[in-house]
């Protein structure tokens, strides 16, 4: 499966089982002399560098490699500069280019990385979480984090393809697979009921053979969300939707509650919000509750309202003292609301029992 994403720097995706050995081979035009870096974790490196060198190999490219360690905190300063410097003294210039062959962690260090050395260089997405691949892998958003939170500094920087081979997922722990599972239930109902439908009739027995058509719906909404918006003014927010009660969760438990059980519950919490509001049907916040919960995501939220909105005040998504944040107002439709930031206490409150 293959699909382009238009954005001002144009650029494929290719979701195929066993591609990874492949993906050289789509070098093979590349100019005789070109640098290439892996950029990888511990925990993936192991496992599928080799794989992805054999087919660089075949095209007489022999990649350079720096493995971080797999942890958030790769995401930083320290690392951004230990991967520029190492740039820098191998002499890689404007025409040679990164692959980030990892989780979104790699992919945005990577990413970063790639979109500041020598003012930009190409960069190559080989997502290797559900996650990563069903969500940070377009839309070029690169990022690492300070001590005040997490993302706040990086750039848009579109990669200049995407190779996702799901055979990759077999090795990825359980709850990383579910961190995935929250993302692209949370894209069906931005804007594809048919996945949101497709996951219901996955529910427990897992996705199994269907991962690549939901992968690929899951991109497809993300795609015309991010070309229509590549800079996020404006549609962009609505691949926000449970993200700012997410990461005011994550804050909140230092960290201790992963992403895609924050972000099922944000979901959980927006959708009765809008029930009550009277814009989101009693039965579809029934499917979408329902739908968490058959993939192991958990519905209650353990914070107050009046923790969340002072851990929601320092969220990218504020601008001034204005918030916005995302309504779903049926399976596969959701709408912007911009409040003032004093009134998030009082609407999340109507969301958490
Ligand atoms: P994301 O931000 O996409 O959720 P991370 O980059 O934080 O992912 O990766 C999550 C964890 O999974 C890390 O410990 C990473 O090393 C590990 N990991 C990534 N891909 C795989 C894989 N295919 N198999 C096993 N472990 C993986
Ligand atoms: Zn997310």
């Amino acid at each position: 499966m293959e699909l382009t994403i238009n954005t001002s720097k144009p650029y494929k995706v290719i979701i195929e089982r066993r591609i990874l050995d492949q993906i050289g081979q789509t070098f093979e035009n590349v100019k005789a002399g070109t640098k290439i870096c892996i950029v990888t974790d511990e925990n993936v490196h192991p496992l599928y560098t080799k794989i992805l060198e054999r087919g660089l190999h075949l095209v007489n490219l022999y990649p350079h490699k720096v493995v971080f360690p797999s942890s958030e905190s790769t995401k930083s300063f320290d690392d951004l500069a230990n991967l520029t410097n190492y740039l820098a003294k191998q002499n890689f210039t404007k025409t040679d280019f990164l692959i980030a062959l990892g989780g979104g962690v790699i992919g945005d260090l990577t990413g970063f990385a790639a979109s500041i050395y020598q003012r930009g260089i190409r960069y190559i997405q080989v997502p290797t979480t559900l996650l990563a691949a069903v969500d940070s892998c377009i839309g070029g958003k690169t990022a690492i984090n300070l001590d005040s939170g997490k993302n706040l500094v990086g750039t848009v920087w579109q990669p200049s393809g995407v190779f996702f081979d799901s055979k990759v997922l077999e090795t990825l722990p359980g709850p990383e697979i579910v961190n995935g599972i929250a993302e692209m239930i949370k894209t069906a109902i931005i804007g594809d009921s048919k996945l949101f439908e497709n996951l219901e009739t996955a529910g427990k027995n897992g996705l199994g053979s269907i991962i690549e058509d939901c992968v690929y719906r899951a991109l497809t909404v993300k795609k015309g969300i991010v070309e229509a918006d590549e800079y996020e003014s404006n549609q962009r927010y609505l691949l926000n939707l449970g993200h700012t009660v997410a990461h005011a969760i994550e804050k909140c438990s230092n960290y201790q509650i992963s992403h895609g059980k924050a972000v099922g519950i944000g979901i959980a919490v927006m959708a009765r919000i809008s029930r009550i509001k009277g814009i989101l049907s009693p039965e579809s916040e029934l499917r979408i509750k329902k739908l968490l919960l058959s993939f192991g995501l958990e519905l209650n939220c353990p914070f107050t309202a009046s923790t969340l909105a002072k851990a929601a005040a320092s969220d990218k998504k504020i601008k001034g003292d204005e918030i916005t944040i995302v309504m779903p107002t049926d399976i596969g439709h959701c709408q912007t609301l911009t409040i003032k930031l004093a009134q998030l206490e009082e609407l999340l409150a109507l969301g958490i029992v």
